[in-house]
């Protein structure tokens, strides 16, 4: 057996904060660690009201989680993910965090002695601010990487892995719901010999900057994303044929007049697009992919810098 001495120290050595309250919410023990964390010493508190001891608690929540314990007989938890901290007190860690406070972890636990009922519950305070700290890094890397692994690295777009994951969820969700959707692919023009006049880092600023173009001019709706080397490609939910042919034409036109500068020379650029839209006989999201490809080819063969629709 222990002595009460011995329980007396271990409490106090523990680096979690001990709390016991009896059903009034009166405080009945403090640990060493809430006293110097909470700058209360343990004579002032012992008998006094939780909520007058400590300001700022969440006064009807903690009154009703402390309550459950006395009544149920069995613990309660409450996890930072919920709640980041209920007792504000400074954390002691290196490490910073989004808040200035220590992030906590809290069990409730029933004490009774020789009885069935409840006569103390002990509020147990873990600090988990290195917890919170590291999960928010992985979670801020993981959305990072997420964001990474969807982005064309040179244009700041979306990449084909994003567009086919898109493409398929709208086309499944424009079939299923008899919406309009269309589908744009381009392709820049004589590419190869502007990269062999003016240089591939030349090639690769016009890229960005049809990008950025581009980015301006569609809707929310729209998503735009590189399809691999100069080839571009555009959902257009909610837009049928005509609606594409105009936003398209604009497109390229706007492309056309452009005058991209880069080393002080001004170069002039074209597209050719080709669309196509769904329609009841489209099988797949590949098949209209096939199809806007088809019509780009058609707009190069009949002399670039236009567009072309699909035809069956
Ligand atoms: P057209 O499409 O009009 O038939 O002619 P093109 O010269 O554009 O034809 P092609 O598709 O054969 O060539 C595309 C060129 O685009 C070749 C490649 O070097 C260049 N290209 C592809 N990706 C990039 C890139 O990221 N940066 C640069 N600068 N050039 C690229
Ligand atoms: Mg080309
Ligand atoms: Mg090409």
């Amino acid at each position: 057996m222990l002595s009460p001495k011995t329980y007396d120290v271990l409490l106090n050595r523990l680096n979690l904060g001990v709390i016991v309250v009896n059903s009034a919410f009166e405080v009945e023990f403090i640990n060493h660690f809430i006293e110097t964390q909470c700058q209360v010493n343990y004579s002032d508190s012992v008998q006094q009201p939780l909520f007058s001891l400590f300001s700022d608690l969440p006064e009807a929540w903690l009154k009703r989680k402390i309550q459950s314990v006395f009544v149920l007989g069995t613990p309660a938890f409450s996890n930072w993910e919920q709640r980041r901290h209920v007792f504000k007190m400074r954390h002691t860690r290196p490490v910073t965090t989004q808040s200035d406070y220590m992030v906590q972890n809290l069990s409730f636990l029933p004490l009774s002695q020789n009885s069935e009922v409840v006569q103390q519950v002990a509020i147990i305070i873990e600090d988990v601010t290195d917890t919170c700290f590291y999960q928010e890094r992985l979670q801020d890397t993981l959305k990072t990487l997420e964001h990474t692994s969807q982005t064309d690295a040179l244009t700041g777009i979306a990449n084909r892995r994003f567009f086919e994951e898109r493409f398929l969820y709208e086309f499944a969700r424009a079939k299923k719901q008899q919406l309009e959707l269309s589908l744009m692919m381009f392709d820049m023009d004589r590419f190869k010999s502007i990269n062999d006049f003016y240089g591939h880092q030349a090639g690769d600023y016009i890229l960005q900057e049809a990008a950025q173009l581009i980015t301006q001019q569609m809707s929310r709706l729209d998503v735009f994303a590189r399809y691999g080397g100069e080839e571009f490609c555009l959902i257009l939910p909610q837009k049928n044929i005509m609606q594409a042919h105009q936003f398209a034409e604009s497109v390229r036109q706007k492309i056309y007049a452009h005058d991209f500068v880069f080393d002080n020379r001004r170069i002039q650029t074209s597209i050719s697009v080709g669309i196509a839209q769904l329609d009841e006989d489209s099988e797949s999201f590949e098949s209209l992919v096939t199809q806007a490809d088809i019509a780009l080819y058609q707009s190069k063969r009949e002399g670039r810098n236009r567009t072309s629709c699909y035809k069956k």
